[in-house]
This record gives C-alpha cells, sequence and structure tokens, in this order.
C-alpha cells in the first residue's frame, strides 16, 4: 500500500517545482488517482467523490493535460474514446490488462514476473532509471457476451 497523504505531498512539491500553482483541484486530483485501483477515465475524474464538487470537466481535463505535459501523469489507452489517465510514480511500476474491444484497463494484481530480467538488461545496457510497462491484450469478460 502507497501512504496516499505523502505521495500527494511529494507530487504538489513537484508541481511546485515545475512552477505550476499549487490547487485544492490538484490535490484531490492526486488523491483520487493515487486511492483508485486501476487507471481512470475524464469522466470518472471528473464526476469522483473528491474532484465533482471542485471543478467541472473541463478545468479537470485542463489540469491534467499540465501534469502530462511536466510528465507527472501519463495518457493510457488504446483510441480516444478509452483514453485513461495515470501517475507516473518513481520507483513504482505497474502492468496492464487491456481489452481491445471496449478500450477499459486493469492494473495487473499479480507480482510482476520480469524484474530479475529487468536487472539483467540494466546491467546489460548500462541504461539508467531503468523501468519497464507490460501490456496484456485481450477481450475482456463484459465484451464475451
Ligand atoms: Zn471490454
Ligand atoms: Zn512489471
Amino acid at each position: 500500500m502507497i501512504d496516499t497523504i505523502n505521495a500527494t505531498k511529494e507530487f504538489m512539491q513537484r508541481c511546485r517545482e515545475n512552477g505550476l500553482r499549487r490547487t485544492k483541484a490538484m490535490e484531490q486530483l492526486f488523491l483520487t488517482l493515487l486511492e483508485s485501483p486501476r487507471p481512470m477515465t475524464l469522466n470518472e475524474l471528473s464526476q469522483s467523490a473528491r474532484l465533482n464538487e471542485q471543478c467541472d470537466k473541463a478545468t479537470v481535463f485542463r489540469l491534467v493535460q499540465r501534469l502530462i505535459s511536466i510528465g507527472l501523469m501519463r495518457r493510457l489507452g488504446l483510441h480516444e474514446r478509452a483514453a485513461y489517465f495515470t501517475l507516473l510514480m518513481p520507483n513504482k511500476h505497474q502492468d496492464y490488462l487491456i481489452c481491445t474491444d471496449c478500450g477499459s484497463i486493469e492494473q495487473v494484481e499479480a507480482p510482476c514476473p520480469v524484474h530479475k530480467l529487468e536487472d539483467e538488461l540494466r546491467e546489460k545496457t548500462g541504461f539508467r532509471n531503468f523501468y519497464h510497462e507490460l501490456f496484456f491484450f485481450g477481450t475482456c469478460p463484459c465484451c464475451q457476451v
């Protein structure tokens, strides 16, 4: 489990270092994503309990774009219709399941199998800030009916 309060503080600090004015909405956005078990769509974010009274969808969208531009967030997903957003956290990697029909994204809830390979590759290639992400594709249970 991650400490959401501390992680939010760190994100807010990084916003300040990047010249962004810290806002209540920003703080609520970080908390919402940190508490979520999976990446979220723009609709889910703007309708979430923490954000829906805080700001409208356009404001959430602008905020997300800004956080992507300074490298704190990223967009995932197969197409525009199903764009999911997630936080980029140092030292925390995530692997994903993506449905090729509806575009939904889930996080893989299993120990990651490739850390040993990652170590080997890091050593062999001399890369720094090494990380990986795995994407598994298929048809989700909802789309099989
Ligand atoms: Zn699906
Ligand atoms: Zn992994």
